[in-house]
């Protein structure tokens, strides 16, 4: 039987149907049984069954079977909520702090116990941080093969702890290491897995997790839910989230796990670590960054940004435009494709400030904006604009910051 139908004879052409598939998988054609007729009629190989269809249908004309819980997945016996706790040279990076303050509140609207996976070498009195920081139970790996990321042997033991343990939540960094570890996993334990959200929660009814992530190209945010899969998984991007505060003497467990000596070896080799130069700030951690974007001109007009930038102690950001165009490093880029940041004091600087780039910025708490076009979308969302000429206003800040801070 097919998982979704149309009711010829309920069907009456209205389109509705067509306009709310966000696949293009309906379209309209002749009806069989009356020649002045158009129904609807759907191409199982584009849908996905998201069920829009069936919503926006006022007549009862699309049936969806009822989506069944996969065979072998006994949801119940799924508990807790994990973070990966990801580490760097034995430090701790901020997006698992990030990670413990949203899983906390998860943890709590679910009843369970907020969990982290430290996997490392060295690393096991770095657990602590993480109980102060608000998990409950801490699962160390701490082997010497496992001192630097690699993805064959930090998936192997997280699939394997994750078999184990079966946890109903795991969340990871939307970051390099998190992008490729947890993809890994979640095709070897055939669970879905949402990347890049913005905001996650529990459904009160289902208890199932609701992530929400911006979707065509930042224009929508959708919310998905995994009802029939363990464990709910989702990559969540470095400052989207608020870092979980420290409670100095909070007590929690920590639990070494053994793993298997095959789960550590790997087909490739770490030789050599080498940091991109950056001659600023890092803008993933500024608290004040300037961006230059297609406005500012010319690739040497980067040379007025980094002054202003390195004047007022900040990071250098860009747009696409920029970035495309080959004036400044990709690392440098902020929005969708990029990097998302959320500084005390974002200053845009010949920008437009298309979707795309908002999505990456628009958490800013201040948001200063200079375009020469007073209709540029950026001073929607700036707080002080200046419409002005990038190559002259930029200067003059500079100039008057430099005498302000005496430098
Ligand atoms: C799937 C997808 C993902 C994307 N991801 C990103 C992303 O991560 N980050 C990102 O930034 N973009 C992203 N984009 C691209 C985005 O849509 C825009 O094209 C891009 O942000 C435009 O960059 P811009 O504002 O520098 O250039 P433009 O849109 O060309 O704007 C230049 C601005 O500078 C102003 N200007 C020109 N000259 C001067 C001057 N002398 N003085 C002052 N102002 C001046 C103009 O008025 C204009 O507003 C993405 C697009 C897609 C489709």
């Amino acid at each position: 039987m097919d998982p979704i139908k149309i009711i010829q004879e309920s069907c009456v052409g209205c389109t509705l149907c067509e306009t709310a598939c966000p696949f293009g998988a309906v379209v309209m054609v002749d009806s069989e049984t009356d020649d002045k007729k158009k129904i609807a009629e759907i191409d199982l190989n584009t849908c996905t069954l998201c069920g829009a269809c069936v919503e926006a249908c006022k007549f009862d004309a699309i049936e969806m079977e009822e989506k069944t819980v996969v065979p072998g997945v006994e949801l119940s016996a799924y508990k807790d909520v994990w973070v990966f706790a990801e580490q760097h040279e034995g430090e701790i990076q901020t997006i698992t702090y990030e990670l413990l303050g949203e899983g906390r509140k998860l943890a709590d609207d679910l009843g369970m116990d907020l969990c982290a996976v430290l996997i490392g070498s060295g690393i096991g009195e770095k657990a602590q941080d993480l109980i102060a920081r608000g998990a409950d139970k801490i699962y160390v790996v701490d082997k010497p093969e496992l001192a630097h990321f690699q993805d064959e042997p930090y998936s192997a033991v997280l699939v394997d702890l994750i078999n184990k343990i079966k946890p109903n939540v795991v969340l990871c960094g939307a970051t390099v290491v998190g992008r490729s570890l947890i993809s890994r996993v979640a095709i070897k334990i055939d669970a879905g897995l949402t990347a890049d959200c913005t905001a996650l929660s529990i459904d009160p009814e289902t208890k199932n997790l609701l992530q929400t992530r911006p979707a065509f190209g930042g224009n929508i945010m959708a919310t998905i839910e995994a009802p029939n899969h363990r464990p709910q998984m989702s990559t969540v991007r470095h400052k989207v989230m608020k870092e979980a505060e420290i409670v100095e003497g909070r007590q929690g467990e920590i639990l070494i796990q053994e793993v298997a000596e095959e789960l550590l070896k790997s087909r490739t080799k770490r030789l050599n670590f080498v940091p991109e130069e950056e001659s600023t700030v890092n803008i993933a951690e500024a608290d004040i960054i300037v961006s230059g974007g297609r406005g500012i001109g010319k690739p040497e007009n980067f040379a007025m940004i980094r002054e202003l930038a390195e004047v007022i102690g900040a990071g250098v950001g860009a747009s696409r435009a920029a970035v495309d165009a080959d004036w400044i490093p990709y690392s440098h880029q902020v929005g969708q494709t990029g990097k998302t940041v959320c500084p005390k004091m974002y200053i845009a600087c010949g920008i437009s400030g298309q979707i795309q780039h908002l999505a990456g910025m628009s958490s800013s708490e201040v948001i200063v904006a200079i375009n020469k076009d007073p209709d540029a979308p950026i001073f929607q969302v700036a707080t002080y604009g200046i419409v002005g000429d990038v190559n002259e206003v930029v200067p003059r800040i500079t100039e008057e910051f430099r005498n302000v801070l005496g430098k």
